[in-house]
């Protein structure tokens, strides 16, 4: 819809002219007045039209009543004609006659030399407005022009008012109508007698059936109390209601007539009055009210509530609703004087189902595992997932520490039957750690931390069991976090550095790699090996820092000995999950490798398959980019994981690790060794290098050479070394490595 301001063209001209006199040239002409005079004598003609343009009219002519005709049905039609009555072709009558029925603007003022008045007043009652009787002065034409201009623009003004009005109307009914909110009239009785288009399609009511009805209607049960003092507002001003909520019933949400739709608005309104006298108020004339929908907001706030509270998967209780229910427990076992237990539960084998068959089947576990943990609770308890694989329970009203017990046995008991996902069959055990008020802590924290320290202990004492917390549990776990600190600290002050353990060809004898293993020179406790802290670095996310750290070390020292005639030594880089997981992975060891000068071609990245497996989607793409560029990529530990050969398909790796548990399992007598034949079988099937770590005596050595492995990594010919030790063999045949690798680790 457009909305225009713009009237007649003559209404402005006409406030200002109507204030002037009529009799003004002025006048005439800022209403450019036109007019058409009829008259069959030249003489005539001429002499009033040199008057009109004197007095600023605009003028035509018509010699006689035909041309008149003529003219008129030409737009646009003059404002005023004068009109001879007499005429020879045409008479003023017969033309006033033809005339008659076409809607015409133009005002007709008849001249007349009759000095009989029969035809002026026929003229006057078939349309004429006004008549002169020849002979006339000139300010007696002058003065009735001016009168019927003066009364032509009034009609004009009148209609052009009524056209504004009606579009005001139609611009506020508009507005609204479209009003985002609802809008609504009550009257005195709370029956509504109006609501905005924007209320009925709301309120799912036809506008015309909720007119007349009672507020009420529409007002959800448990609100009516509510609703009398907001819909039906009788306050004004400040004391009005303002944004209150209120919910309402809708017909339009549900099925069926009696299923209602609820909608919560905020209500605004204000009671009107009619004038009052003596400055008092007048009388209630009913409400007006505005009602802004604020049900999706709703919804969306009590999401967030829920998500702030909840876990989204199994629908538990969070960490932070336990901590609320846990604080709660407190007191009152505190007022009670009596026992709560906070238990701390983590799967033992779930990192491995989620790593290997994916987070799908790792949810539908946690979900179905989430259900039988239901199933042990008692009415009081709480149970939360605190993410991951973590549950803790709150048992709150202890009698006994068996308790305690006899409800952690009923979980583990519960979880030891095998759960069915898809087509998995899978077993999940439990440890749990558990943490009793008073003697394992008196606040939240203190309680749930025990409660954790308390699992880990079960986790490191053979997991799928229990373990009460002890205070003596504190000792290791504190040392845990000064490790970390340590590691922080190794980080800032360069502590760390690669090793590097040669890979031989069996065929050649020489070295073709090396791998790098990060070792840790701690000031007070000497070398580190990874075991010791890379865990805890996975854990706390420290390993991106130190995967870099080494590696730049690495990279460095491997494109120098390339350079000193060395060009086909490779180098092995340990890469984490967490290090493949970061957006940055792909372009930082690019430039990496260029800031050290060494070729992409001379690396070998080192996964094992649950890094791989962690986040497949995101990891592939970005070894298949790296792989592009000329790195390759191989699997390390292969066979510990659970990757079976569709999935080593889909990967981009060049080469198979074998664990050195495979490979260690290699003896005289037995055929243990038929799955390290297996994995060097199924490499060559898929057209990958081989490489065997861990080898440690002839024995070994010879069967992997037998089967066609001729690529090794161990001790037998030497363990890690540090850089310095490691240029020393690259210049010495194998037999002076072996003897280098004992001297040092002798030495
Ligand atoms: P890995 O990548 O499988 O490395 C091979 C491990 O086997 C090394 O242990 C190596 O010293 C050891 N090894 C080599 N030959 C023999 C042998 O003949 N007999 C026996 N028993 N062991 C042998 P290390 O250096 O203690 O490293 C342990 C693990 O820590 C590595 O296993 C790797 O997974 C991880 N790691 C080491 N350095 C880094 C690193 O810089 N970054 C990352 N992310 N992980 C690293
Ligand atoms: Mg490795
Ligand atoms: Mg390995």
């Amino acid at each position: 819809m457009t909305v225009s301001n713009a009237g007649d063209s003559g209404l402005v001209s006409l406030a200002e002219g109507l204030n002037g006199s009529p009799h003004d040239a002025a006048f005439a002409a800022r209403m450019a007045v036109s007019v058409l005079i009829v008259d069959d004598q030249a003489g005539l003609r001429e002499s009033l039209r040199t008057l009109l343009v004197e007095h600023g009219y605009r003028v035509e002519l018509a010699v006689g009543g035909r041309a008149a005709l003529a003219r008129l049905e030409r737009a646009p039609a003059p404002d005023l004609m004068l009109l001879d009555l007499v005429m020879p072709d045409m008479s003023g009558l017969e033309v006033i006659r033809a005339l008659a029925g076409r809607s015409l603007e133009t005002r007709i003022v008849v001249l007349s030399g009759d000095p009989s008045f029969d035809h002026v007043k026929q003229a006057l009652t078939q349309g004429a407005v006004d008549f002169l009787r020849k002979p006339f002065e000139p300010e007696e034409l002058c003065s009735t022009l001016a009168r019927v201009c003066q009364a032509l623009e009034l009609e004009r003004r009148a209609r052009s008012a009524e056209r504004r009005l009606a579009q005001s109307e139609r611009l506020h009914r508009f507005m609204v109508d479209n009003a985002p909110d609802m809008v609504y009239l009550l009257n005195p009785q709370g029956c509504f007698s109006f609501i905005n288009d924007r209320a009925a399609a709301l309120l799912g009511w036809p506008r015309e059936a909720l007119l007349g009805r009672h507020y009420s209607v529409v007002v959800a049960e448990q609100d009516l109390d509510l609703a009398r003092f907001v819909m039906n507002e009788r306050r004004t001003g400040d004391r009005a209601s303002r944004d209150v909520e209120l919910r309402l019933r809708s017909r339009l949400v549900g099925r069926g007539d009696q299923a209602h739709g609820e909608l919560v608005v905020e209500v605004t309104a204000t009671g009107i009055y009619g004038p009052g006298e003596g400055g008092r108020q007048g009388s209630f004339l009913g409400t007006y009210g505005i009602m802004r929908d604020v049900t999706e907001r709703k919804r969306a706030q009590e999401m967030v509530r829920y998500q702030a509270y909840h876990d989204l998967l199994t629908h538990l209780p969070n960490r932070a609703l336990f901590r609320d229910r846990l604080d709660l427990a407190i007191t009152q076992a505190r007022r009670n004087d009596c026992r709560l237990a906070v238990m701390f539960l983590d799967l033992d084998r779930f990192k491995v189902v989620n790593d290997t068959l994916g987070h799908t089947v790792g949810d539908r576990l946690l979900k179905q595992v989430a259900d039988r943990l239901r199933n042990c609770l008692r009415a009081g308890d709480t149970l939360a997932r605190f993410g991951g694989d973590e549950f803790c329970l709150l048992l709150p009203d202890l009698r006994s520490h068996d308790d305690a017990a006899g409800v952690a046995q009923k979980v583990l008991d519960r979880l030891s039957a095998p759960f069915q996902v898809d087509d998995h069959e899978l077993f999940v055990g439990a440890s749990i750690g558990i943490s009793l008020f008073p003697d394992a802590g008196e606040s939240v924290e203190a309680l749930i931390q025990s409660s954790d320290i308390a699992m880990y202990a079960t986790k490191g004492r053979g997991k799928n069991g229990y373990h009460f917390f002890a205070p003596e549990m504190n000792e290791k776990f504190s040392s845990l976090l000064v490790l970390e600190r340590e590691l922080r600290n190794a980080l800032a002050n360069d502590q760390l550095e690669p090793f590097f353990q040669p890979q031989i060809d069996l065929d050649t004898g020489s070295i073709i790699g090396v791998e790098a293993l990060a070792r840790w020179r701690h000031p007070e406790r000497g070398l580190v090996e990874p075991l010791d802290f890379i865990p805890m670095a996975e854990e706390t996310g420290l390993i991106v820092q130190l995967d870099r750290c080494i590696q730049r070390k690495a990279c460095r020292a491997v494109a120098a000995w390339r350079r000193q005639g060395h060009g086909d030594l490779t180098l092995s880089l340990n890469v984490s999950a967490c290090q493949m997981e970061q957006p940055e992975f792909v372009d930082g060891l690019l430039a990496l490798l260029e800031e050290t000068g060494l070729e992409p071609e001379g690396v070998k990245l080192e996964i094992t398959e649950s890094a791989i497996m962690r986040e497949m989607e995101l990891i592939v793409p970005k070894l298949r980019h790296l792989g592009a560029r000329g790195v390759r990529i191989g699997i390390d530990d292969f066979g510990t994981g659970y990757s079976s050969l569709s999935y080593l398909q889909r990967f981009p790796i060049d080469t198979l690790k074998i664990d050195r548990a495979f490979v260690n399992d290699i003896r005289a007598d037995g055929d243990d060794a038929s799955i390290v034949n297996a994995i060097i079988h199924m490499a060559r099937g898929l057209g990958l290098d081989i490489i065997a770590e861990g080898v440690e005596n002839e024995l070994q050595l010879r069967y992997l050479q037998e089967q066609g492995c001729h690529q090794v990594q161990g001790f037998i010919f030497s363990r890690p070394v540090d850089e310095t030790t490691l240029q020393r063999c690259l210049t010495l045949g194998f037999d002076e490595i072996r003897r280098v690798a004992r001297e040092v680790s002798t030495g």
